[in-house]
C-alpha cells in the first residue's frame, strides 16, 4: 500500500454544508422537508424502508443534500446494506469531509477494511482534509489487514495535522498497535500521554490493559488496572476479568467479578462464556440464572453460552427453560442463535426438536448444515444424515472436512460400506479435499464394523499417510471381536512399534496387554504412565434432574443420597441377573480377581447416575445420561435390562454417539 500523502488544501469548492442548509430553515416553524426526512431515516427497520424514504428525499430534491446523504449511508451500514451505501456515496455529485466519514466508517464497521482504505485514499486524492472521525476508522481497517506500513504512515499524517492528542485518535492508535502485537509501541504511546487521568482516556487505558491480557501478561494489566485512576470503566472490569478467564485462572475472575461496583451484561456474558470455556459448565448455568434473578437482560452471545453449557452436560430440561425465555423475550432466533439451539437439543438426545429448529433457521450456513447432520449421525440416523447432506448440497453450500466426517460417521453407525465408500471418494476427487487421519479411521471402522477385516487391513497398507495408534487400535479390537487371532498379532505387533503419545494410547496399550494376560508388561506400561505423569482421564458421567445437575465418578461416595443410589444399583443389578445380565469383566482389565472386577465394574459413573436417575424421577420421564468418555459394554448391558424391567427409556450420549435403551434394546443395535 502506497503511503498516502497528505496536500493541506480546503476543500475545492464550499461542500454543501450541513450548517447552511439548517440555517436556511432555521426561520420557518414546521420542521423543514430535510429534518423530516432525516427523521424518516432515522426510524427506517429495513433497507427496503429506506428506499422508499431515498425515493422521496430524491423527489423532493434533497439527493444532494449532505445531512441527508451521511445520514442515508450510516443507516445502511446499521442494515449492514453496503452495497446501498456505495451506490449512494456514488450518486453524491460533490461529497466532503462529513459523507467521507460516514462512508469510511460503515466500510470499516462492516469489516470491508480495503474498501474503508480505498476511500480514504479517494477522499486525500480529493484534497478532502481528514479529521479526528476520519482516523479511528482508517486505523481500524490498517490494523485487521495487518497493514504495518500503512498503520506507520497514518500515525505520520496523524501528527502531521496535529491530531495525535486527541483521545479518539490516540487510542484508536494504541489500539491498532495492540493488534498488530507491537504492544510496547502501544505502551509507549501510553506513557507519552500527557494528562492520561482525564476521564476521556479511560478508553485509553482498558485498550492497553486488554492488550497485555491478550498477550497474556497479567501482571501488567492488572498493575495498570490497579493504578487507574478512580475512573475505572465497567470496561476496564470486564477486560480484565475476560483476561483471567482466558488464562484459565477462573478464581481471580471471579474474586474481581464479585468486586465489581457495577455489572453489565457484558461483564455477565464474560463470565458465563468464561466459565464454559474453561469447562466449568455447571457455574456457567448458576451464573446464567443468577443474571436473570438480578433482572439484567442477557444478549444473543449470553444465550448462547449458556446453551452450549447446557449441551456439553445434557442438561435438556435447562435448555428448554432458555429456549422459553428467548421465545419469550423478543430474541430473534437468527442464525447463530439457531445454530447453539440445534447443538443444544441434538446434543441433549432430542434430534427431533433439533430438527424443528433447523427447518425455522432461513440464513443456514455450513455451520447449521454440519451442526445437524453430526446431529443425525450421533443418533444413529443414517438416512437422516444423508438426506440432510444432499439438501446442503443442493442449497449451494460447498461441504468441508467436518462435513464430510460426520456423514462418514453416520454410515459407519449403520455400518454402510458402499455408502461411506462412495461418501468417501466423493470428497476426494469431487472436491478435492485431502483426507485428514481422522476421515482414514473412519473408514477403517467402516469395513471392520461389518467384518471386512481384509480389506480394512488393505485400506490401512494403502493410505498415503502413516497409520496412528487409533487406526490400529481401531483394526486390534475388530480383530479381536471377530477371533482374527493371526490379524490381531500383527496389529498389536505395529501398535507396540508406535510409541504412544497420548494418554489415551497408554491406557489402550495396557488394556492389550491386559487382554493378553500379559500382566507384567502391564505393569511397566502402568509405570511409563506414572513416570510420565500421565493420568487416564477420569470417567465422569452428568445427570440432570429437578433443574440441577449431578456429576458423578465411578465409585462416587460424595453424593447425599448415596446410600440409596448404591441401594437402588445393587436391587436392578439383582433384577437384571434374574432376567439374564452377566457382569462382562472383560471391560475392566486389570490384573484382579473376577470379584473384585465385578465390583469394579459396578460403580461406574454411568451405573450410579443410572440409579440416581431412577430413585428421584417416576415414569415415564426419559433418563438422560451424559458420560465424557465411551460407555462400557457392561453398563450398557445393563441399561438394556433396566430399560426393560422398569419400563423407563434411557438416552446415553457417551463420547461417539447416543444410545436410546428402550424395552430391553438399544438402537446403536450394539455397534458401536
Ligand atoms: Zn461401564
Ligand atoms: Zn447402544
Amino acid at each position: 500500500m502506497r503511503s498516502p500523502s497528505f496536500k493541506p488544501t480546503l476543500p475545492r469548492k464550499p461542500p454543501f454544508s450541513t450548517q447552511t442548509t439548517i440555517q436556511n430553515h432555521s426561520d420557518v416553524c414546521s420542521p423543514s422537508p430535510e429534518t423530516r426526512f432525516i427523521s424518516l431515516i432515522h426510524v427506517s427497520e429495513t433497507t427496503c424502508h429506506l428506499k422508499q424514504t431515498h425515493a422521496q428525499i430524491t423527489l423532493h430534491g434533497l439527493s444532494q443534500n449532505s445531512h441527508v446523504i451521511t445520514q442515508l449511508i450510516s443507516t445502511c451500514s446499521l442494515f449492514k446494506s453496503i452495497d446501498y451505501a456505495l451506490s449512494i456515496f456514488r450518486h453524491s455529485r460533490e461529497p466532503n469531509l462529513f459523507i467521507f466519514n460516514s462512508l469510511i466508517r460503515a466500510l470499516s464497521d462492516n469489516a470491508c477494511f480495503a474498501g474503508s482504505i480505498s476511500h480514504f485514499s479517494l477522499m486525500l486524492r480529493l484534497s478532502i482534509r481528514p479529521d479526528r472521525l476520519t482516523f479511528p476508522f482508517v486505523l481500524k481497517s490498517a490494523a485487521s489487514l495487518s497493514e504495518y506500513g500503512l498503520g506507520g504512515a497514518l500515525h505520520a499524517s496523524i501528527v502531521r495535522l496535529g491530531l495525535e492528542l486527541d483521545s479518539f485518535v490516540r487510542t484508536s492508535l494504541a489500539n491498532m498497535y495492540v493488534k498488530f502485537g507491537f504492544l510496547d509501541h502501544a505502551l509507549q504511546l501510553f506513557e507519552e500521554t500527557p494528562d492520561r487521568n482525564k476521564a476521556e482516556n479511560v478508553l485509553l487505558w482498558n485498550v492497553l490493559i486488554n492488550g497485555c491480557c491478550k498477550v497474556g501478561d497479567l501482571e501488567m494489566a492488572s498493575k495498570l488496572f490497579e493504578a487507574m485512576p478512580d475512573r475505572r470503566s465497567i470496561g476496564s472490569w470486564n477486560s480484565l476479568i475476560n483476561g483471567f478467564l482466558q488464562k484459565g485462572d477462573v478464581e481471580r475472575a471471579m474474586v474481581l467479578f464479585d468486586r465489581m461496583p457495577e455489572k453489565n451484561v457484558i461483564s455477565w456474558t464474560t463470565m458465563v462464556a468464561g466459565f464454559s470455556q474453561n469447562g466449568d459448565y455447571q457455574r456457567a448455568l448458576s451464573t446464567f440464572y443468577r443474571m436473570l434473578d438480578e433482572g439484567v437482560k442477557p444478549n444473543d452471545y449470553t444465550v448462547i453460552s449458556a446453551l452450549s453449557a447446557c449441551a456439553r452436560i445434557g442438561a435438556l430440561d435447562a435448555g428448554i427453560q432458555i429456549h422459553e425465555y428467548v421465545l419469550g423475550n423478543g430474541f430473534r432466533i437468527n442464525r447463530d442463535l439457531g445454530n447453539a439451539l440445534v447443538d443444544m437439543y441434538s446434543k441433549c438426545g432430542e434430534i427431533e426438536c433439533a430438527s424443528r429448529v433447523f427447518c425455522q433457521i432461513k440464513e443456514k450456513d455450513l455451520l447449521t448444515w454440519s451442526v445437524m447432520i453430526s446431529g443425525w449421525a450421533t443418533h444413529g440416523c443414517c438416512g437422516e444424515a444423508l438426506r440432510c447432506f444432499e439438501e446442503m448440497k443442493s442449497a449451494g453450500i460447498y461441504p468441508d472436512e467436518v462435513v464430510f466426517l460426520a456423514v462418514l460417521m453416520a454410515c459407519s453407525h449403520s455400518g454402510l460400506v458402499d455408502q461411506g465408500l462412495h461418501v468417501f471418494n466423493s470428497m476426494c476427487f469431487d472436491y478435492s479435499i485431502t483426507p485428514t487421519v481422522k476421515h482414514y479411521t473412519c473408514i477403517v471402522d467402516l469395513f471392520v464394523r461389518a467384518g471386512h477385516l481384509e480389506e480394512a487391513l488393505k485400506f490401512i497398507e494403502s493410505m498415503p499417510i502413516e497409520p496412528d495408534f487409533v487406526i490400529w487400535g481401531t483394526l486390534f479390537c475388530a480383530c479381536r471381536a471377530h477371533k482374527n487371532i493371526e490379524m490381531a498379532e500383527l496389529a498389536s505387533k505395529r501398535l507396540l512399534q508406535l510409541e504412544p503419545k497420548h494418554p489415551g494410547s497408554y491406557v489402550f496399550l495396557s488394556n492389550i496387554y491386559a487382554g493378553a494376560k500379559r500382566w507384567e508388561d502391564v505393569e511397566k506400561v502402568r509405570n511409563a504412565m506414572k513416570i510420565r505423569g500421565i493420568d487416564k482421564p477420569p470417567g465422569w458421567s452428568f445427570i440432570e434432574v429437578g433443574g440441577h445437575v449431578h456429576r458423578f465418578t465411578a465409585s462416587d461416595q460424595a453424593h447425599t443420597c448415596a446410600e440409596e443410589i448404591y441401594r437402588k444399583l445393587g436391587e436392578i443389578t439383582a433384577c437384571a441377573r434374574a432376567q439374564g445380565y452377566m457382569p462382562d469383566t472383560d471391560w475392566v482389565l486389570h490384573n484382579i480377581e473376577e470379584e473384585e472386577k465385578e465390583d469394579a465394574l459396578g460403580s461406574h459413573s454411568e451405573k450410579l447416575a443410572l440409579a440416581f436417575g431412577l430413585v428421584s424421577t417416576s415414569s415415564p420421564a426419559v433418563i438422560r445420561i451424559v458420560k465424557n468418555l465411551r460407555v462400557c459394554g457392561d453398563c450398557h448391558s445393563l441399561m438394556k435390562h433396566v430399560s426393560k424391567i422398569s419400563q423407563r427409556d434411557i438416552v446415553l450420549r457417551d463420547i461417539k454417539r447416543f444410545h436410546h435403551f428402550k424395552d430391553g434394546a438399544c438402537t446403536c443395535m450394539d455397534y458401536w
